[in-house]
Order: C-alpha cells, then sequence, then structure tokens
C-alpha cells in the first residue's frame, strides 16, 4: 500500500431516512443508507472518485455489463463494537479478491488502498447506520461493470465503481437445510467460479430453485466433471468437523471462491492445535461419515451467514439429519471468537479488525 491518504468529495443527502428505519423487521439487503460511493474509469485510468447521495444510475440501453456480463462485487460488513467504534473485518481480503475478480473478468482492477478508502469513508459518514444490536451489521456491497455504449462482444472500455451499504440483520433464521447437487454445476476449472462474478449467481439461481421447491435453502455444489467431489454452497464455502479433525475442500482448484470466512475459521483452528485437513472431499466420505455418526459438526462460511450450521443433507433420495446444534462444540466456539473479536470482547491479536475514521 502506497500510505496516501484519500478524500473524496461528498455530497450529502438532503435528507437522511435513517429514522424511518424498522429495526425489529428488517429485511435482509432492501434498504439501503443515505450514500453511496462512485468512481468512473474512462480513457485507460480511474477518475476522481465522489460520495453522493444513495439513488438510481443513469443507464444506456445498451450498456455493455447487461448484455455481455462483466459484472464483479464483494460482501463485507461493518460492525459496531463495544467501545462504540465502527470496524470491519479484514477488509484487505475483499479489496484483494476485488481485484482478482477484475482481472479475470477482464476488467480494470482498483488500487486495494483506493477501494479501502472509499470504503471507510463511506462507511464513516454514514456510521450513524451501523447499529450495536446483536446480530446485526452494515453490508457493504461494492461493484463493478462495464458502462460502455456498445452491441458488440470485447471488454469495455468504461467502467463504473459504486459502493452502497445495507443494514442487515441475520441471514438465515434457522440451521439450514443443503442439497448435494449431481447434475447442475456452478463452475468448471478454468472458468470463473474464483471470481466473485455477477453471472455466476445468475446461473446458480434455477437449479438453487429446484432445490427450494423440495424443502431446501441451499445447494452444495460437486466439483462439474464427475460430481464426486464436494466443493462449496451457495454463497457460502463449507466446512466439515470428522473425528475432532476440520476438513473442507482445498481451494486449490479456479472452482471455488476464497472466503474470508473459511480462511479465518482454519486460522483459528490451527491456532488452537485444530487438525486441518484442506483437500478435495468426496460425496461419498461425508454422507458415510453423516450416516454413520461420524460428522460431528457441518457449517457454511461466509459474510453473509458468518457460521450457519448445516441441520439436513439432502443426497438422491435421502435426507440425513445432523447431530443437534447443542452437540455443535468446534462451530458455536468458533462462532463465539469471530463475534467476541468484532466486538471487542475478545483481544484482537490477529489484527483482523480495521477501524473507520
Ligand atoms: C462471497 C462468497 C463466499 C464467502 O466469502 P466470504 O469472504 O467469507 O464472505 C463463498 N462462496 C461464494 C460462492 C461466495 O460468493
Amino acid at each position: 500500500m502506497s500510505g496516501v491518504s484519500f478524500k473524496f468529495p461528498v455530497t450529502h443527502t438532503s435528507q437522511s431516512h435513517l429514522s424511518a428505519v424498522d429495526w425489529d423487521n428488517l429485511p435482509f439487503g432492501k434498504i439501503f443508507a443515505d450514500h453511496m460511493f462512485v468512481m468512473e474509469y474512462a480513457n485507460g485510468e480511474w477518475q476522481k472518485g465522489e460520495i453522493i447521495p444513495f439513488g438510481p444510475i443513469d443507464m444506456h440501453p445498451a450498456m455493455s455489463a447487461i448484455h455481455y456480463g462483466q459484472s464483479i462485487f464483494e460482501g463485507m460488513k461493518a460492525y459496531r463494537n463495544q467501545s462504540n467504534e465502527v470496524v470491519l473485518f479484514r477488509p484487505e481480503l475483499n479489496a484483494r479478491r476485488f481485484a482478482e475478480s477484475a482481472a479475470r473478468m477482464c476488467m480494470p482492477e482498483i488500487p486495494e488502498d483506493i477501494f479501502l478508502a472509499a470504503v471507510k469513508q463511506l462507511v464513516s459518514l454514514d456510521a450513524a447506520w451501523v447499529t450495536d444490536k446483536p446480530g446485526y451489521a452494515l453490508y457493504i456491497r461494492p461493484f463493478m461493470f462495464a458502462t460502455d455504449e456498445f452491441v458488440g462482444i470485447k471488454p469495455s472500455d468504461t467502467y463504473k465503481f459504486v459502493i452502497i451499504n445495507s443494514p442487515v440483520g441475520a441471514y438465515y433464521a434457522e440451521p439450514v437445510r443443503v442439497k448435494i447437487e449431481e447434475h447442475y454445476t456452478r463452475a468448471a476449472v478454468g472458468g470463473v467460479g474464483r471470481a466473485k462474478a455477477a453471472g455466476n449467481y445468475g446461473a446458480s439461481l434455477y437449479p438453487a430453485k429446484l432445490a427450494q421447491q423440495q424443502g431446501f435453502h441451499q445447494l452444495v455444489w460437486t466439483d462439474a466433471k464427475t460430481h464426486t467431489f464436494i466443493e462449496e454452497s451457495g454463497t457460502m464455502n463449507i466446512v466439515f468437523v470428522i473425528d475432532d479433525k476440520i476438513i473442507t475442500p482445498t481451494e486449490e482448484a479456479d472452482t471455488i471462491l476464497r472466503g474470508t470466512t473459511k480462511k479465518t475459521v482454519l486460522e483459528l483452528a490451527r491456532q488452537w492445535g485444530i487438525p486441518v485437513e484442506e483437500r478435495p472431499v468426496t460425496v461419498a466420505e461425508i454422507i458415510d461419515a453423516a450416516k454413520t455418526g461420524k460428522l460431528q459438526d457441518a457449517f457454511g462460511a461466509g459474510t453473509a451467514a458468518t457460521i450457519a450450521p448445516i441441520a439436513l443433507i439432502g443426497y438422491r433420495d435421502e435426507k440425513i439429519t445432523l447431530p443437534a446444534l447443542e452437540t455443535r462444540t468446534l462451530s458455536l466456539k468458533i462462532k463465539a471468537h469471530l463475534d467476541g473479536v468484532k466486538s471487542g470482547a475478545i483481544e484482537d491479536t490477529m489484527h483482523w479488525v480495521q477501524k473507520v475514521g
């Protein structure tokens, strides 16, 4: 990082709508904070960014992103800690991943220090939107899309980078029921699965809807070629506990999104002396462990849901119930630790938390 500090010009909203928010009935991702950050790319470089009142964006009907899909995003959260400060959790990893997603989608990278400065200034301006209600956070959505007004397939010459913020409560109200998907595919080797690219999520909606009609919340994706290896689930990475060992699919192939939450879980586990195996994980071994009672725990890990315990796994015509939640000592301990570091109740020895403003 260059150490340069960026300060973006601000146009303040004439009327905050914070007081209209119903905190006890907060839908996920539908309410937005007062301001947004916008920055345009043109003539081969990023132009000066600015913060403006939240509102619609003008769009040309031939805007390249909606035709050809050069569109990427990030997802992070701001929390209010017990000292009444607003903090981010490992935001530098989001900045780096955003740059990696951009590179894969043939889009211009945003220097990580500019990305972080924009997030921090925007969150700091709308800090009143970060509540200290337990389980709540301000969800931060940076995104970038191609804006050339041209119907023709080529990398766009112009882009828009925008950050919007949305106050949120818990993502899943209950432990999740997942179905192992053996037909549809999220990502193939050599594809864009590692990028947080918009099209990955569009492509997942139909298979996910079929699973939802069968009573599941989410799919567990398997490898595109053989459908015998487990990859990840929805917008969460997946972690299993068998024989007191943490087992999780390796991220070596470019088919799995490299999540901050899972990375943090594995770092914590190693610190605590818990054995961690990052390796190819077969569907067969997980189903076998679940049926023989050896699968002690299984959970999704992601910023939106944090640690989401899996209650049930659907596999072909079977539904296998996992151990009762009270027995999930490891995921409960991990969740409590992460919550504690974010709230300031547990010392942040790993320097995961960054203050805003
Ligand atoms: C965002 C995302 C995750 C989780 O990443 P975090 O950095 O932990 O939030 C996992 N899988 C997919 C497909 C995702 O889009």
